[in-house]
Order: structure tokens, then C-alpha cells, then sequence
């Protein structure tokens, strides 16, 4: 089972991708991460996209294919999950070569789709205890005794300075910029399977179970 799993930040894709390795075995495959390890192992692809890096270019879609390559190689039958790649058509059609030379091929491009203005709403109203971490929001779970932590008694919250709107919205744009390229390619294959990525989290995983096991 390989998948792409789509979806913008704040969207919950982390939260199930971790689910999916955990209860399924599933290895995600990040090109962020990737080539972060890789140039910190000094691996052949890992020095060649260094000195690429460090050149101040991008990172060729030849570098990125090796690396993904080499990751396959690793994982046995496990199944792949792709975060962040394909996003181009071209990284798309080297992808389908890379999964069919290891005689594997993309099942499902899963793509939490959100409400912008709900997600802008859900992430802008957002902090956290100062001291221990417990969540709140302004909206949706205010402390039961304003400024008051629930779980430790704190009075010190903190919010993240990218949870504004302007933040948001521009990341937003840059995930709209990215997908849009290669979502029509994988519509045209009917592997794209869009799920309300602003349903529960536990509903969002069970509508991405059912797709994996139908
Ligand atoms: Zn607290």
C-alpha cells in the first residue's frame, strides 16, 4: 500500500500520518526529512544535494527521485506514505517509475480537504499553557476559570507566532500552489479520495481506514 497524503498545514496531516505508521506499519517518506538526514549522513545523494544546497540552487528532481529511491529500497514491504512530493507532474510521472521499478504502485491520494476560514478560525484562536502545555482555545475550550490553567493552575499561556491569520492564509496559498499542479494528473487516474479534514480527528482517521481497506 502506498499512499500520498495531501493536505495543508493545520490540517491534521502529521497527526495521521503518525497514526498510520504506528497502527499500520506504514513508513512515511518526507523529501524534507529525507534530505535532512541524507546530509547529515553524508550519504552519496546526501553530498551531492549539499553541494547543490549549498550553491544556493534547488535541489533537482533527479536528486530527490535517488533519494526516494534509496528510501524504497529500505523498507521492505511496508507501505510508503508521501508528504510533500510529488508537486509537479513530472516528479509525479518519476514517482510512478521509481514505485513500478520496485514492483510497487500509488493506491489512494488521500487529500484533507479544509474550510479555509474554518481553519484560520481553529489555528488563530490557539495557546497553550505556559507551564505545562495544556491546550486551549479562545472559541472552543477556554480555561473553566478565565486565565487559569485547568490542569496545573497557571496563569502564564502562550500562543505561537505563526497562529495568525496572515500566517495561515499565505500557507494556505503556498499548499494550493502545489497541489494544484498534480492533482489533476491523479483525478485523470481516479486515485484522488478527498476526506473532511475538518471532521474529529478520530472521524478523519476512520474515514482514511476505510479507504485503505476497501
Ligand atoms: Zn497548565
Amino acid at each position: 500500500m502506498n499512499i500520498i497524503l495531501l493536505g495543508p498545514p493545520g490540517a491534521g496531516k502529521g497527526t495521521q500520518a503518525a497514526r498510520l505508521q504506528a497502527e499500520r506499519g506504514m513508513v512515511q517518506l518526507s523529501t524534507g526529512d529525507m534530505l535532512r538526514a541524507a546530509v547529515a549522513k553524508e550519504t552519496p545523494v546526501g553530498l551531492q544535494a549539499k553541494a547543490v544546497m549549498d550553491a544556493g540552487e534547488l535541489v533537482s528532481d533527479a536528486i530527490v527521485s535517488a533519494l526516494i529511491g534509496e528510501h524504497l529500497d529500505c523498507i521492505g514491504d511496508r507501505g510508503a506514505i508521501f508528504d510533500g512530493y510529488p508537486r509537479t507532474q513530472a516528479q509525479a510521472e518519476a514517482l510512478d517509475l521509481l514505485l513500478a521499478e520496485r514492483g510497487r504502485h500509488l493506491d489512494h491520494v488521500i487529500e484533507l480537504v479544509v474550510d479555509e476560514d474554518e481553519l484560520v478560525r481553529r489555528i488563530c484562536g490557539r495557546f497553550t499553557c505556559a507551564n505545562c502545555g495544556a491546550p486551549y482555545h479562545d472559541e472552543f475550550k477556554r480555561p473553566k476559570v478565565d486565565g487559569v490553567c485547568d490542569v496545573c493552575g497557571s496563569t502564564e499561556f502562550k500562543r505561537r507566532p505563526d497562529d495568525n491569520e496572515a500566517t495561515v492564509r499565505t500557507r494556505m496559498a503556498e499548499y494550493r500552489a502545489k497541489t494544484a499542479p498534480i492533482l489533476p494528473y491523479y483525478q485523470q487516474r481516479n486515485l484522488v479520495r478527498p476526506v473532511d479534514g475538518m471532521a474529529p480527528v478520530n472521524e478523519v482517521a476512520a474515514s482514511i481506514d476505510a479507504i485503505l481497506d476497501s
